[in-house]
């Protein structure tokens, strides 16, 4: 499903991943731990063609995302992967619901598996946000820059299940919820990966959450950082 070989990556002087190998099956729930600043967000956004790796390649459902142009790769990750992101990148001018069902602005596959699901995409982005816990309908159609950063958090692991691509990636996506909305978000979670055989994986730096995950790793054990570039 992901076959990552010899990957190596830098921002500036010093490497951030080298000599990293990782498979992960389809349908593997995959829980990375690491120290902040270790690489964590940067690994993501390779596996996502987001970054570019300066050597190694990654291979997703069979593609190596190397023999894709970069309008290739935003399609190939629409499609496939949804991503929430460290800092959410929502849409400001956009409505709560209208953020959520943006993949299928590009991604016919998304959308297609959305309106199987609920018939409607707005319903199945209110699907979605009751589940997470949000239920004030009040909060649907406003701009998504009056939430609270919870509420946002939550609108972004929405948009990044509608659809039900193959792959979550979701990067520290509880750090802003209390308890009870991190238990809410963690079996939605759950249970849509589950549904659909998504392969997930997820970084935190809440390590009581590793027990809901199949695997776990350690991003330092696999990382071989050894020379300064
Ligand atoms: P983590 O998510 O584990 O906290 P990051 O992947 O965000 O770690 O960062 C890993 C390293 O890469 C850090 O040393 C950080 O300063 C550096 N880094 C991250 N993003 C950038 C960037 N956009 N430009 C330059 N350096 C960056
Ligand atoms: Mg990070």
């Amino acid at each position: 499903m992901i076959e990552i070989n010899n990957l190596c990556f830098y921002w500036e002087k010093s490497y951030v991943i080298e000599g990293l190998r990782l498979n992960i099956q389809a349908g593997q729930h995959l829980f990375i731990e690491g120290p902040s600043g270790s690489g964590k967000s940067t690994l993501l956004n390779l596996f996502a063609g987001v970054l570019c790796p300066k050597k190694g390649d990654i291979n997703i459902l069979g593609q190596n995302l190397r023999e894709l142009s970069p309008s290739q790769k935003d399609s190939f990750r629409a499609d496939h992967i949804g991503f929430i992101f460290q800092q959410f990148n929502l849409i400001p001018y956009l409505s709560v619901i209208d953020n959520i069902i943006l993949p299928c602005s590009f991604s016919a596959i998304r959308k297609q598996k959305a309106l199987q699901r609920s018939g409607n995409l707005n319903i199945e982005a209110i699907r979605l946000l009751k589940a997470l816990g949000l239920n004030d309908q009040a909060l649907f159609q406003r701009s998504v820059n009056e939430l609270s950063v919870g509420q946002q958090q939550r609108v972004a692991a929405a948009r990044a299940m509608l659809g039900s691509p193959e792959i979550i990636i979701a990067d520290e996506p509880t750090s802003a919820l209390d308890s009870g909305h991190r238990d809410a978000f963690i079996n939605t979670l759950f249970n849509e990966c589950e549904k659909e055989n998504i392969t997930l994986i997820f970084v935190s730096h809440d390590t009581s959450l590793k027990k809901h995950f199949s695997n776990h790793i350690n991003l330092t054990d696999i990382n071989q950082i050894k020379q300064e570039k």
